[in-house]
């Protein structure tokens, strides 16, 4: 499962990685907690019309790495909170899915300004710690949904990555894949550059041609 902020966030950061797994057979499922209605400089736009975009733009990503579903909480852009309500149902979901591995962003890396990567680090975080026991909230379980025990966390966007991927057979598909997020101007030369040249710099530490590093948090 990979928990995310926004519609862009999974492609740029973990891309590589979820066509990789993929194509190894893995099930692969976004849980996507904003609509991203407020990420537009087009002063003509309306949050309504970006939130339908960016839904969409997150479909087609997500069909190019072979996702095999994903959930929408559509919490506004900009207003995500750490609140109990939003653990309760991002703890519900996990449940439902029961993955074995979670990938999210890590809430502390240092100046990280956007308060919805923070929240969502957090969120997922403990929603991981809430679904393994039977106590927290035990009407999802009462209603059938089991416990789910996640081995192992994955955070990306980390200043203290340990764990490395080799993407060099992904690497395409992955910008291909950053190329659905149009709104977000995620097709200009210079971003899919900066794409390729931050793999090329993980995976030459590694020996990769292309890499993707992430913080790994066993459980
Ligand atoms: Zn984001």
């Amino acid at each position: 499962m990979i928990i995310i902020a926004h519609p862009d966030d999974a492609e740029g950061n973990c891309g590589g990685t979820t066509a990789k797994w993929v194509r190894e057979g893995k099930i692969i499922h976004y849980l996507i907690l904003t609509n991203g209605d407020k990420g537009s400089d087009d002063l003509s736009m309306t949050s309504e019309k970006l939130a339908e975009i960016r839904e969409r733009e997150q479909k087609a990503a997500a069909k190019v790495l072979g996702v095999s579903g994903m959930t929408f909480l559509r919490t506004p852009d900009g207003e995500l909170e750490v609140s109990q309500p939003l653990r309760k149902e991002i703890t519900r979901l996990i449940r439902l899915h029961q993955p074995a591995i979670v990938f999210t962003h890590d809430p502390w890396k240092p100046y990280q300004i956007h308060p919805d990567h923070r929240a969502t680090g957090f969120l997922a975080l403990d929603a991981i710690v809430a679904a393994r026991d039977h106590l927290y909230y035990p009407e999802q379980v009462a209603q059938g949904l089991k416990p789910c025990r996640v081995r192992a966390v994955y955070l990306f966007g980390t200043d203290h990555s340990d764990f490395w991927v080799d993407i060099s057979e992904t690497l395409e598909v992955k910008l291909q894949a950053v190329r659905c997020h149009v709104s977000q101007g995620l097709t200009s030369q210079e971003v899919q550059e900066r794409i390729r040249n931050r793999a090329l710099e993980v995976g030459r530490a590694k020996g990769y041609l292309y890499g993707e590093a992430f913080k790994k948090i066993r459980m």
